[in-house]
C-alpha cells in the first residue's frame, strides 16, 4: 500500500518526480548537468517573479537547515548585530545556530503557541542596536503563520536587514519580495516544491551576497563560494543531482497547478477538508483558521485519546501524521496536506479519521 505523508515533509511525491530523481545518471562536471543547473536557478526565481539582475538562487546540498546555516552564517557579516524572533523549535534553532558561529545576537522570545508581538519587537528594533532581524515564516511548531510582510515592513522602517527561514512556506504562501528589507531566505525541496530530500538553497538579494561575511565562517555553508561557482557554470562540490533532476520536475508541476498562489488554494481546500472531519469528532484545531498556514494545521488531542493510538490507526489506512513536537508532544498531533495528494486520498483519509475517533 501506498504511505500518504501528512507530516511537513518529507512529502509524498507525484510518480513524475519520482521518476525524474532517477531518470538519469549526471556527471557534475558536464555540461547536461549545468544546463540542469541553470534552469533550476531561473525556474526558483521565478516561483515569486524574482528579478534575476538583482536576486540569486544558490543551491547547495543538505536539508532545509543546511540552507538556513549557510544563510545565517554567510549574510551576516562580521560586525552584524542579529535579532531573533522564536516563537517555536524553528525560531530558537536561528538563535542556536547564530550562538553556534558567535553571531553576535539578541531574542525576542515568545511562548510557542503565541503570536509574535509586534509592539515589543518594534521596540527592540527601534533601539537601533541591530543590523538584522532573522525570522520564521510559517513556524510548523504549532502551523503558525508569522506576519512576513509585517516583519518586512518594520525591518524597512529602521533600516535593518530581514533573513527568513520560509523552508516551509516557499511555494505555498505569499512572499514579501518587493521589500528593499528581505536580504534572503531559506528554502528546501522537499516540502512545499514537492522534491525529493537533499537539496536545498537560498534565494537571496545579489548585493546582499556581495557585502556578506568575510572571512568565512564556514567553507562548505559559504554561500557567496556556492554562487561564484553556480554563476559560471560550477560547482564547489558534489550536487545531490538526483534532488536536482527530481526538483525540476517538480516546478514544471508547480506552475502547472498554478503556482503558489494555485497551490496554496490547493492546501487550503484540503486542510479545510480536514478540520471539518475532526470538528465532526470534537477535535480542536490548536490555531484560529486565519493564523494557521495553508500547509500544517496543529490539532488538541481529545480528553481520553493520546497520540500514539490516533498515529497508529491513521498508519493501518496508510496514512502518517506527525506529533508535537518538545513539551507539545502530549498536548497535539499535525496534519500537513502537503505533497501530491489528490482528493481520494483525502476522502479515504476522512473515512480513517471516522473509525479512529468514533468512540
Ligand atoms: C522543516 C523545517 C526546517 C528544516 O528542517 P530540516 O529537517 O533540516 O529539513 C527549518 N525550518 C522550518 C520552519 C521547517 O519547517
Amino acid at each position: 500500500m501506498r504511505c500518504i505523508l501528512l507530516n511537513p515533509g518529507p512529502v509524498s511525491l507525484s510518480d513524475a518526480v519520482r521518476k525524474a530523481a532517477i531518470s538519469n545518471d549526471l556527471c557534475h562536471r558536464e555540461p547536461e548537468y549545468f544546463e540542469l543547473q541553470d534552469e533550476l536557478r531561473q525556474a526558483l526565481l521565478d516561483v515569486y517573479g524574482c528579478d534575476h539582475e538583482r536576486w540569486a538562487a544558490v543551491l547547495l546540498g543538505g536539508s532545509g537547515t543546511t540552507a538556513l546555516e549557510a544563510m545565517l552564517t554567510s549574510l551576516a557579516p562580521r560586525k552584524a548585530r542579529l535579532l531573533v524572533v522564536e516563537n517555536g523549535v524553528y525560531g530558537e534553532r536561528i538563535s542556536r545556530i547564530a550562538e553556534i558561529h558567535g553571531i553576535a545576537h539578541e531574542k525576542v522570545q515568545h511562548g510557542w503557541q503565541d503570536p509574535i508581538d509586534y509592539e515589543r519587537l518594534e521596540a527592540a528594533l527601534a533601539s537601533g542596536t541591530f543590523s538584522h532581524l532573522a525570522a520564521v515564516h510559517h513556524e510548523t511548531t504549532t502551523g503558525r503563520l508569522n506576519d512576513a510582510s509585517k516583519l518586512a515592513g518594520l525591518c524597512e522602517a529602521h533600516g535593518v536587514h530581514l533573513l527568513l527561514d520560509t523552508v516551509s512556506s516557499f511555494g505555498a504562501e505569499d512572499m514579501p519580495f518587493d521589500s528593499p528589507a528581505l536580504a534572503g531566505c531559506a528554502v528546501t525541496a522537499n516540502k512545499c516544491l514537492h522534491g525529493i530530500p537533499g537539496l536545498c538553497f537560498v534565494v537571496a538579494r545579489r548585493d546582499a551576497l556581495a557585502k556578506g561575511v568575510e572571512p568565512p565562517r564556514s567553507l562548505y555553508l559559504h554561500l557567496p563560494l556556492w554562487l561564484e561557482k553556480q554563476d559560471k557554470q560550477g560547482t564547489p562540490f558534489t550536487p545531490p543531482v538526483n534532488s536536482l533532476l527530481a526538483l525540476r520536475e517538480a516546478l514544471r508541476e508547480l506552475e502547472r497547478h498554478g503556482g503558489w498562489r494555485g497551490r496554496r488554494a490547493r492546501y487550503a481546500k484540503l486542510a479545510r477538508q480536514v478540520r471539518d472531519g475532526l470538528s465532526g469528532f470534537d477535535v480542536q484545531p490548536l490555531l484560529e483558521e486565519d493564523a494557521s498556514s495553508c500547509v500544517l494545521t496543529a490539532y488538541r488531542i481529545p480528553e481520553g485519546s493520546d497520540y500514539v493510538a490516533i498515529h497508529d490507526g491513521l498508519k493501518r489506512w496508510g496514512f502518517v501524521i506527525y506529533a508535537g513536537q518538545g513539551g507539545l508532544e502530549k498536548e497535539m498531533f499535525r496534519i500537513s496536506t502537503m505533497g501530491d495528494i489528490t482528493d481520494y486520498d483525502i476522502g479515504r483519509l476522512l473515512a480513517a479519521i471516522e473509525t479512529v475517533f468514533k468512540r
